[in-house]
């Protein structure tokens, strides 16, 4: 399926109208209407690569900038391909409170790099913020880390050959400039390991704790106000 611009049309709507996506402004998987469309016949002469329409969210009506690839021009239309880069991406979430500080640092910029598609530059936040995690932990830390990401790796079911590179970015010994490439697969399954590492190791044992002792609150003030009731 593609999407075609007509020189006096403007967008064949049908095919325009289903396309729906994770607003990067409200998080809703929501349809997304065209809202700024190029004018074809400025295409036709000028003939780019690459063209950007804007779409307004159905849930917030914010909107929301792609890029398409320029498919093929023709006498009177201009197809694009379906496919399309999401200028700004959603943010990625996570419980930062639980982390310590300097990890927090460190992941929030991993996250942000990989909201950006810049998914080697999130591999490298990574290495770090999974290293200064380890230091975190105390003595034992990474072991404790590398049992959490290989139960993980068991749940999720991911293949030896597929998760190497994760490893080697996660527990590599070598230099930072000997990490391995990753294309947008691999950084989408490095980005579950580290949320689900970081909630094993951190934001579990943080909710815990303080879940109990919210408990234990109660349990003393009931106890307190029995006793002087009695
Ligand atoms: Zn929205």
């Amino acid at each position: 399926m593609s999407i075609v611009l007509n020189k006096d049309q403007g967008v064949e709507s049908e095919l325009v109208e289903r396309l729906g996506l994770e607003c990067p402004y409200c998080g809703v998987y929501a349809h997304m209407s065209p809202q700024s469309v190029p004018d074809a016949a400025a295409l036709l002469r000028d003939k780019p690569k690459h063209v950007g329409l804007v779409y307004q969210c159905d849930a917030c009506h914010a909107p929301v900038f792609l890029r398409f690839t320029v498919r093929e021009y023709s006498d009177n239309r201009v197809e694009l391909l379906r496919n399309f880069i999401e200028l700004e991406r959603p943010k990625e979430k996570f419980a930062f409170s639980y982390l310590p500080k300097h990890t927090e640092v460190m992941f929030r910029e991993a996250l942000s790099c990989y909201s950006q598609n810049n998914f080697n530059a999130f591999a490298s936040m990574c290495r770090r913020a999974a290293k200064s995690s380890f230091s975190a932990l105390g003595e034992g830390g990474k072991l404790r880390a590398f049992e959490e990401v290989m139960a993980a790796q068991d749940i999720a079911g991911i293949d030896d050959e597929t998760f190497a590179p994760i490893k080697a970015v996660l527990f590599g010994s070598g230099q930072e400039e000997d990490l391995p490439l990753l294309n947008r697969s691999q950084a989408g399954i490095l980005l579950e390991i580290m949320k689900d590492m970081f909630y094993q190791c951190f934001v579990r044992h943080g909710k815990l704790t303080r879940a109990i002792k919210v408990r234990r609150f109660f349990v003393t003030e009931e106890n307190n106000s029995s006793l002087q009731s009695a």
